[in-house]
Protein backbone atom coordinates (compact mmCIF):
# COMPACT_ATOMS: atom_id res chain seq x y z
CA UNK A 1 0.00 0.00 0.00
CA UNK A 2 2.38 2.40 1.27
CA UNK A 3 4.44 1.74 -2.27
CA UNK A 4 1.91 2.28 -4.17
CA UNK A 5 0.97 6.12 -2.42
CA UNK A 6 4.75 7.10 -2.93
CA UNK A 7 5.34 6.50 -6.59
CA UNK A 8 1.35 8.06 -7.54
CA UNK A 9 2.10 10.85 -5.23
CA UNK A 10 5.81 11.36 -7.32
CA UNK A 11 3.89 11.34 -10.67
CA UNK A 12 1.11 13.24 -9.51
CA UNK A 13 3.70 16.19 -8.14
CA UNK A 14 5.68 15.92 -11.25
CA UNK A 15 2.87 16.84 -13.62
CA UNK A 16 2.36 19.66 -11.19
CA UNK A 17 6.13 20.76 -11.16
CA UNK A 18 5.72 20.79 -15.58
CA UNK A 19 1.90 22.42 -14.72
CA UNK A 20 3.14 24.72 -13.19
CA UNK A 21 6.64 25.69 -15.09
CA UNK A 22 4.42 25.92 -17.93
CA UNK A 23 2.19 28.39 -16.24
CA UNK A 24 5.35 30.50 -15.49
CA UNK A 25 6.94 30.36 -19.01
CA UNK A 26 9.80 28.86 -17.47
CA UNK A 27 11.85 25.08 -18.95
CA UNK A 28 10.80 22.40 -16.18
CA UNK A 29 15.31 21.40 -16.29
CA UNK A 30 15.32 24.37 -14.35
CA UNK A 31 13.22 23.00 -11.43
CA UNK A 32 14.57 20.42 -9.38
CA UNK A 33 12.42 18.16 -7.08
CA UNK A 34 14.08 17.58 -4.04
CA UNK A 35 12.17 14.51 -2.63
CA UNK A 36 11.84 14.88 1.33
CA UNK A 37 11.77 11.29 2.66
CA UNK A 38 12.28 12.23 6.54
CA UNK A 39 10.81 9.63 8.51
CA UNK A 40 10.00 7.29 5.72
CA UNK A 41 12.02 3.92 5.81
CA UNK A 42 14.02 2.41 2.86
CA UNK A 43 10.41 0.45 1.69
CA UNK A 44 9.10 3.56 1.29
CA UNK A 45 11.62 5.36 -0.74
CA UNK A 46 12.37 2.48 -3.27
CA UNK A 47 9.36 2.67 -5.62
CA UNK A 48 10.48 6.67 -5.41
CA UNK A 49 14.33 5.84 -6.62
CA UNK A 50 12.38 2.89 -9.21
CA UNK A 51 10.24 5.91 -10.76
CA UNK A 52 13.62 7.58 -11.60
CA UNK A 53 13.98 9.91 -8.71
CA UNK A 54 17.08 11.11 -7.73
CA UNK A 55 17.16 13.86 -5.60
CA UNK A 56 16.64 13.73 -2.05
CA UNK A 57 16.32 15.31 0.99
CA UNK A 58 16.72 14.58 4.69
CA UNK A 59 16.83 16.65 8.15
CA UNK A 60 18.49 14.99 9.99
CA UNK A 61 22.29 13.86 9.78
CA UNK A 62 21.76 10.83 11.80
CA UNK A 63 19.19 9.52 10.28
CA UNK A 64 20.39 10.18 6.59
CA UNK A 65 23.67 8.28 7.69
CA UNK A 66 21.45 5.24 8.80
CA UNK A 67 19.26 4.91 5.80
CA UNK A 68 20.77 5.80 2.96
CA UNK A 69 24.34 4.26 2.32
CA UNK A 70 22.92 0.68 1.58
CA UNK A 71 20.91 2.90 -0.99
CA UNK A 72 23.22 5.07 -2.05
CA UNK A 73 24.93 1.40 -3.00
CA UNK A 74 22.65 -0.23 -4.78
CA UNK A 75 21.24 2.82 -6.75
CA UNK A 76 24.23 5.05 -8.25
CA UNK A 77 23.35 8.88 -9.26
CA UNK A 78 21.58 10.12 -6.24
CA UNK A 79 22.20 12.92 -4.60
CA UNK A 80 21.19 13.84 -1.06
CA UNK A 81 20.30 16.94 0.68
CA UNK A 82 20.14 18.39 3.93
CA UNK A 83 17.43 20.30 4.25
CA UNK A 84 17.45 20.58 8.33
CA UNK A 85 19.80 22.30 10.66
CA UNK A 86 22.83 21.42 10.92
CA UNK A 87 24.91 20.91 14.26
CA UNK A 88 28.85 22.62 13.63
CA UNK A 89 29.69 19.31 15.37
CA UNK A 90 27.87 17.13 12.85
CA UNK A 91 29.93 19.42 10.01
CA UNK A 92 31.86 16.57 9.09
CA UNK A 93 29.52 14.16 8.94
CA UNK A 94 27.10 15.95 6.94
CA UNK A 95 29.94 17.01 4.36
CA UNK A 96 31.24 13.72 3.79
CA UNK A 97 27.42 12.68 3.17
CA UNK A 98 25.75 15.29 1.56
CA UNK A 99 25.73 17.22 -2.28
CA UNK A 100 24.02 19.71 -0.75
CA UNK A 101 23.20 21.78 1.97
CA UNK A 102 20.32 24.00 2.72
CA UNK A 103 21.05 25.42 6.05
CA UNK A 104 23.66 27.62 6.75
CA UNK A 105 22.62 30.01 8.87
CA UNK A 106 25.63 31.58 11.46
CA UNK A 107 29.39 31.63 11.49
CA UNK A 108 30.09 28.55 13.83
CA UNK A 109 28.57 26.60 11.04
CA UNK A 110 30.62 28.46 8.18
CA UNK A 111 33.67 27.93 10.11
CA UNK A 112 32.91 24.23 10.46
CA UNK A 113 32.00 24.07 6.94
CA UNK A 114 34.78 25.60 5.51
CA UNK A 115 37.45 23.52 7.35
CA UNK A 116 35.64 20.17 6.56
CA UNK A 117 35.47 21.59 2.68
CA UNK A 118 38.90 21.78 2.72
CA UNK A 119 39.90 19.17 4.92
CA UNK A 120 37.84 16.12 2.87
CA UNK A 121 37.85 17.83 -0.84
CA UNK A 122 34.53 18.02 -1.42
CA UNK A 123 32.03 20.57 -1.77
CA UNK A 124 28.41 20.23 -1.68
CA UNK A 125 26.31 23.17 -2.99
CA UNK A 126 25.87 25.60 -0.65
CA UNK A 127 22.02 27.42 0.47
CA UNK A 128 22.20 30.29 3.28
CA UNK A 129 18.89 29.89 5.09
CA UNK A 130 16.78 33.16 5.05
CA UNK A 131 14.43 33.54 7.88
CA UNK A 132 11.77 35.73 6.66
CA UNK A 133 9.47 35.79 8.58
CA UNK A 134 11.85 36.65 11.50
CA UNK A 135 10.38 34.31 13.38
CA UNK A 136 11.90 33.30 16.70
CA UNK A 137 11.59 29.67 17.13
CA UNK A 138 12.97 29.42 13.14
CA UNK A 139 16.37 28.99 12.20
CA UNK A 140 17.93 31.31 9.42
CA UNK A 141 19.47 34.49 9.47
CA UNK A 142 17.27 37.64 9.21
CA UNK A 143 16.60 39.10 6.14
CA UNK A 144 18.17 42.80 7.17
CA UNK A 145 21.48 40.67 7.86
CA UNK A 146 21.74 38.48 5.06
CA UNK A 147 23.94 40.58 2.58
CA UNK A 148 26.27 40.77 5.37
CA UNK A 149 26.45 37.29 6.25
CA UNK A 150 26.91 36.49 2.91
CA UNK A 151 29.99 38.61 2.48
CA UNK A 152 31.41 36.94 5.28
CA UNK A 153 30.52 33.13 4.14
CA UNK A 154 32.67 34.59 1.74
CA UNK A 155 35.36 36.52 2.44
CA UNK A 156 36.02 35.34 6.49
CA UNK A 157 35.02 31.80 5.41
CA UNK A 158 36.39 30.98 2.21
CA UNK A 159 32.46 29.83 1.17
CA UNK A 160 30.58 29.24 -1.94
CA UNK A 161 27.50 29.97 -1.14
CA UNK A 162 25.50 29.18 -4.71
CA UNK A 163 21.74 30.12 -2.97
CA UNK A 164 19.06 31.08 -0.46
CA UNK A 165 16.60 28.87 1.36
CA UNK A 166 13.37 29.42 3.31
CA UNK A 167 10.29 28.17 4.89
CA UNK A 168 7.74 30.27 5.22
CA UNK A 169 5.34 31.22 8.32
CA UNK A 170 3.05 28.33 8.67
CA UNK A 171 0.17 30.88 8.92
CA UNK A 172 0.83 33.17 5.99
CA UNK A 173 0.57 33.70 2.51
CA UNK A 174 4.03 32.18 1.40
CA UNK A 175 4.18 34.16 -2.19
CA UNK A 176 5.71 37.63 0.01
CA UNK A 177 8.08 35.36 1.52
CA UNK A 178 8.96 34.02 -1.70
CA UNK A 179 9.54 37.14 -3.10
CA UNK A 180 11.23 38.73 -0.44
CA UNK A 181 14.03 35.44 -0.94
CA UNK A 182 14.13 35.64 -4.54
CA UNK A 183 14.84 39.63 -4.03
CA UNK A 184 17.91 39.20 -1.67
CA UNK A 185 19.32 36.33 -4.00
CA UNK A 186 19.11 38.63 -7.21
CA UNK A 187 21.01 41.53 -5.53
CA UNK A 188 23.70 39.23 -4.12
CA UNK A 189 24.08 37.48 -7.79
CA UNK A 190 22.95 34.11 -6.30
CA UNK A 191 21.23 31.74 -8.69
CA UNK A 192 19.74 28.94 -6.75
CA UNK A 193 16.39 28.99 -4.89
CA UNK A 194 15.07 26.77 -2.49
CA UNK A 195 11.60 27.93 -1.55
CA UNK A 196 8.27 25.89 -1.63
CA UNK A 197 6.84 22.01 0.05
CA UNK A 198 4.07 20.25 -0.40
CA UNK A 199 1.33 23.29 0.31
CA UNK A 200 2.99 25.99 -2.10
CA UNK A 201 5.63 24.60 -4.41
CA UNK A 202 3.69 25.44 -7.56
CA UNK A 203 3.76 29.41 -6.25
CA UNK A 204 6.92 28.88 -5.24
CA UNK A 205 7.85 27.68 -9.18
CA UNK A 206 6.28 30.77 -10.45
CA UNK A 207 8.33 33.43 -8.47
CA UNK A 208 11.56 31.75 -9.68
CA UNK A 209 12.33 28.43 -6.99
CA UNK A 210 14.86 26.24 -8.61
CA UNK A 211 14.33 23.40 -6.03
CA UNK A 212 11.56 22.27 -4.34
CA UNK A 213 11.46 20.41 -1.44
CA UNK A 214 8.45 18.09 -1.09
CA UNK A 215 7.42 15.36 1.47
CA UNK A 216 3.99 14.34 1.95
CA UNK A 217 2.69 14.90 -1.20
CA UNK A 218 5.01 12.32 -2.49
CA UNK A 219 5.37 9.99 0.43
CA UNK A 220 2.06 10.57 2.46
CA UNK A 221 1.93 12.10 5.80
CA UNK A 222 4.34 11.94 8.72
CA UNK A 223 3.26 10.96 12.23
C1 LIG B 1 9.80 18.40 6.08
C2 LIG B 1 10.36 19.52 5.27
C3 LIG B 1 9.91 19.76 3.95
C4 LIG B 1 8.80 18.96 3.29
O1 LIG B 1 7.56 19.31 3.83
P1 LIG B 1 6.19 18.75 3.19
O2 LIG B 1 5.18 19.73 3.66
O3 LIG B 1 6.00 17.38 3.72
O4 LIG B 1 6.35 18.78 1.72
C5 LIG B 1 10.50 20.79 3.25
N1 LIG B 1 11.47 21.55 3.79
C6 LIG B 1 11.93 21.35 5.04
C7 LIG B 1 13.00 22.23 5.56
C8 LIG B 1 11.38 20.34 5.83
O5 LIG B 1 11.83 20.16 7.07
Amino acid sequence: MEQAVSASGLAHVRAEIARACKDAGRDPATVTLVAVSKTFPAEAIAPVIAAGQRVFGENRVQEAKAKWPPLMERHPGIELHLIGPLQSNKAKEAVALFDAIHSVDRASLCEALGKEIRKQGRSPTLFVQVNTGAEPQKAGVLPQDADAFLTACRDSYGLTISGLMCIPPVDEAPGPHFALLATIARRNGLQLLSMGMSADFASAIAMGATHVRVGSAIFGGRH
